[in-house]
């Protein structure tokens, strides 16, 4: 067999999609996996479509998730162009269909608007328009009249009425349909324009494409598209169709329930490695069982044999712990970067950020998890005196206000004010007193920080915050609790 060789073709619509993520992901993973070629084309043949500054997305998403392409517009290895709309200005499209024509498997369509209104109909509940073959009934001369006077026209494919036709998924086994329901599908439409039905199989033949990744939305036309392959006499590729993605709810995934982009999971907080190492995972998981991987690892253990064909749940939570687990193994500065315009907006300036930065990196699953887990070292929040009954530290609001009373003149007059130092000055005072050490932290770190739960302990928080700070909290607290 050839050198394996798949292309992303998305067409530049906007952000990109989970799915498309996806579908770019496993046709560099299938390449990779084999040391093949990894294609990018864009289809851009729908002109209604077009986004302006959706070409930018679809590069600056591919270097980003680092699904590097070896061909594609920017990179030509021989098969160019690669932008659908160049293909099309150079009359390829054209061509092809020309000859489809000329061997009587395709033919020029004029029906007007209205009269291919006239034949639709509503097939549980959907509405579909079978075409009737009308215009192939056209002779040789109405034909050529037509078109030199320029009346608008399509071109369509001839398919059989009779007979089946079966293709090939490896992922969804073989499939066979009835030629009767297959369209007269058009293949250039009255702009000059190619479908994608039908520029998708001239170019993927020409450019050398041998397994097809896709949606599974492109299943129910790709019996369509053999009959093309078969009219040229063009070898079929592989076909691999992905499963659908759905949300929690088994729905297909919207853009209302945040799903929906690569560029709107970063905005939520999730980090590039691990949306890709999570959409991996959306049809397909390693023998193992051994989810966390990093691109290099699913190139090395992707088998698209082992896709599966049922739908693929979008599991938020999952992804969230995934992203957690990456945010832990992630280099210091790294993270550092990331987390900085979080702590920024949370806190401002003037407090130590790289090393509160230091104290949630193992505590979060995305980024804006930050704001609200370090807020306290700017402000104390409002909180309730029922805070400082802690069962297990065996305290209580008054042992509470006992403990601060003591410890404030400790702290005013102490001069080393490190974690260290602190906790040694608070430690000792416990042991005089004969209290545990919970017994003393738990109310100070309460009145330092107003909440239960906080990315570091009592002596840290003072250091973070200051002399002059701490002791304005505890005072605070000591009037609180009187
Ligand atoms: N341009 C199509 C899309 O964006 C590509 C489908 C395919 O991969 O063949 O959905």
């Amino acid at each position: 067999m050839s050198k394996v060789k798949t292309r992303f073709a998305p067409s530049p619509t906007g952000r990109m999609h989970v799915g498309n993520l996806r579908t770019a992901l496993y046709a560099y993973l299938i390449a990779k996996h084999e040391g093949g070629t990894f294609m990018l084309r864009i289809e851009d043949t729908d002109q209604e479509r077009f986004m302006e500054g959706a070409l930018d997305i679809i590069y600056r998403t591919l270097a980003d998730a680092g699904l590097v392409h070896d061909e594609g517009p920017d990179k030509d290895g021989g098969v160019g162009p690669y932008v659908q709309s160049e293909r099309n200005a150079r009359g390829i499209y054209l061509k092809y269909a020309r000859q489809l024509v000329e061997q009587g498997d395709a033919y020029y369509c004029f029906c007007d608007k209205e009269r291919l209104d006239g034949l639709k109909t509503t097939v549980a509940g959907k509405e579909i328009a079978i075409y009737d073959k009308h215009c192939l009934h056209l002779s040789k001369e109405e034909v050529e009249e037509k078109l030199a006077a320029g009346v608008p026209h399509v071109i369509r494919i001839n398919m059989p009425t009779e007979g089946v036709t079966t293709f090939h998924d490896e992922i969804y086994g073989d499939i066979t349909v009835n030629n009767a329901e297959l369209d007269d599908m058009i293949l250039i439409k009255s702009d000059g324009y190619p479908t994608y039905n039908f520029a998708n199989v001239v170019d993927d033949h020409l450019m050398g494409i041998t397994h097809v990744v896709r949606g599974n939305e492109y299943l129910s036309s790709t019996p369509k598209y053999n009959r093309l392959y078969e009219a040229f006499g063009w070898e079929v590729p592989v076909y691999v169709h992905c499963p659908l993605i759905t949300n929690e709810e088994h729905q297909k995934l919207s853009k209302r329930s945040g799903h929906s982009s690569y560029e709107d999971l970063l905005e939520q907080g999730f980090v590039k490695d691990a949306i890709v190492n999570f959409v991996a995972l959306l049809g397909w998981s390693p023998s193992d069982n051994h989810e966390i991987m990093s691109l290099e690892e699913l190139v090395k253990n992707f088998d698209y044999r082992h896709m599966s064909k049922s739908p693929a749940v979008f599991d938020m939570t999952k992804l969230k712990w995934m992203n957690g687990e990456y945010i832990k193994k992630m280099d210091e500065d790294v993270f550092y970067e990331l987390a900085l315009p979080y702590l920024k907006q949370s806190l401002g300036e003037g407090l130590n950020l790289r090393r509160i930065a230091g104290m949630v990196k193992t505590r979060i699953e995305i980024l804006p998890d930050i704001c609200e887990m370090v807020d306290f070292f700017r402000q104390v929040p409002e909180y309730d005196t029922a805070m400082y009954t802690h069962k297990k530290m065996k305290t209580t609001a008054e042992t509470s206000l006992q403990v601060l009373k003591d410890v404030l003149p400790l702290l005013e007059s102490q001069g080393d004010y490190t974690n260290d130092a602190l906790f040694a000055l608070l430690t000792a005072y416990g042991k005089e007193k004969g209290y545990k050490t919970g017994y003393v932290m738990w109310p100070v770190r309460t009145a330092a920080s107003g909440k239960q739960m906080t990315p570091a302990g009592a002596t840290e928080i003072l250091e973070i915050i200051g002399k002059e700070e701490s002791l304005r909290r505890i005072r605070a607290a000591i009037e609180k609790l009187s």
